[in-house]
């Protein structure tokens, strides 16, 4: 669990980041989104110390980050920038076991771990293991960046725009996967980003920055359906809030009793996408169909409509 107390960053007479406070719960996903220059990345860096805190703490399972020189509180929590960071001159596998080299790992179990990372993340040993980055797509040289980030296990992972730089399929992608990662490991995740709808689709929770100060930390639908200020009701998308409200909700999860006629859905589709298939298709309802092919229940439109709404 993160336990940020009334942090404040000052740069001369401008506070940056003024007296924030919020509590990420362990192995759950915070996005802090805002506009350009509210204070995100500043936030997010307060949290491993790359930037020190004008006044105010940060907790990390109840011991203060400031307990440990902020070089070694580093190495426990992984970080992720947009871009990826990555050595242009170490491989794959030396720029993944950077951390555990850092702390003194046993070389067979930086072996086992690069091994372990690089399968997690779809890549081919005999392929990748020893390639520069520059020989990596955009979108293996992101996976890099995260498995480099989570190399030595850390309980707090910081990524601060790490999808930006990725085109919108291979982004989805990406998103996915971490989510996937996310579920895995367990870990407890704090991301950047100004794409509310990655916001929406990764945060647990989302805190909303503006000006320093943060507005509103709350769960997606919430935000959606009960915004503080009018600020936090244009950021999350007055034209969009009802199909983002659907995005929050599977088919899965809101399957009605009963089979029809209509295509059939997966569990996991949002009803943001059955909607979409639906308007597509010319149907009114839908079928929600598991991988095994077993019938969990339908969907009509008019039920679907009755979830985006507050
Ligand atoms: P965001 O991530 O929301 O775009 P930042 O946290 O990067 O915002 O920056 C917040 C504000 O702090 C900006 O106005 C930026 O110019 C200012 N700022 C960031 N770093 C410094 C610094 N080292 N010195 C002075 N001002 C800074």
């Amino acid at each position: 669990m993160i336990t940020v107390e009334n942090l404040s960053k000052r740069y001369g007479n401008t506070t940056v980041v003024d007296g924030v406070s919020l509590t990420v719960e362990r192995n759950s996903i915070t996005a802090i989104v805002g506009t350009s220059g509210s204070g995100k990345s500043t936030l997010l860096r307060m949290i491993n110390r790359l930037v020190e805190p004008s006044s105010g703490r940060v907790l990390i399972d109840g011991r203060d980050t400031r307990d440990e020189p902020a070089y070694l509180l580093r190495r426990h929590i992984g970080y992720v920038i947009q871009g990826n960071g990555l050595f242009p001159h170490r491989t794959v596998a030396e720029n993944i076991a950077t951390v555990p080299r850092l702390l003194g790992w046993e070389a067979r179990r930086i072996e086992a771990r690069v091994a372990e990372l690089l399968e997690v993340f779809a890549l081919d040993p005999a392929s990748y293991a020893h390639a520069l980055p520059h020989q990596l797509s955009g979108g293996q040289q992101q996976r890099v960046g995260v498995a480099r980030a989570l190399a030595a296990e850390p309980m707090v992972l910081l990524m601060d725009e790490p999808f930006g730089a990725l085109d919108p399929i291979i982004r989805a992608k990406a998103q996915d996967d971490l989510l996937d990662i996310q579920r895995r490991f367990g870990m407890t995740v704090v991301l950047v980003t100004h794409d509310m709808d990655e916001a929406f689709r990764l945060g647990t929770q989302v805190a909303v920055m503006s000006g320093g100060r943060l507005l509103q930390y709350d769960r997606p639908a919430v935000l959606l359906t009960q915004p503080a200020d009018p600020f936090v009701a244009r950021m999350t998308g007055l034209a969009d809030r009802a199909m983002r409200l659907l995005s929050l909700v599977t088919a899965g999860e809101a399957a009605l009793p009963g089979t029809c006629d209509g295509p059939a859905v997966p569990p996991t589709a949002t009803l943001r996408e059955v909607l979409s298939e639906l308007l597509w298709r010319g149907a009114d309802s839908a079928r929600v169909v598991d991988a095994e092919g077993r019938v969990r229940g339908q969907l009509t439109v008019g039920a679907i409509l009755a979830r985006g709404r507050p």
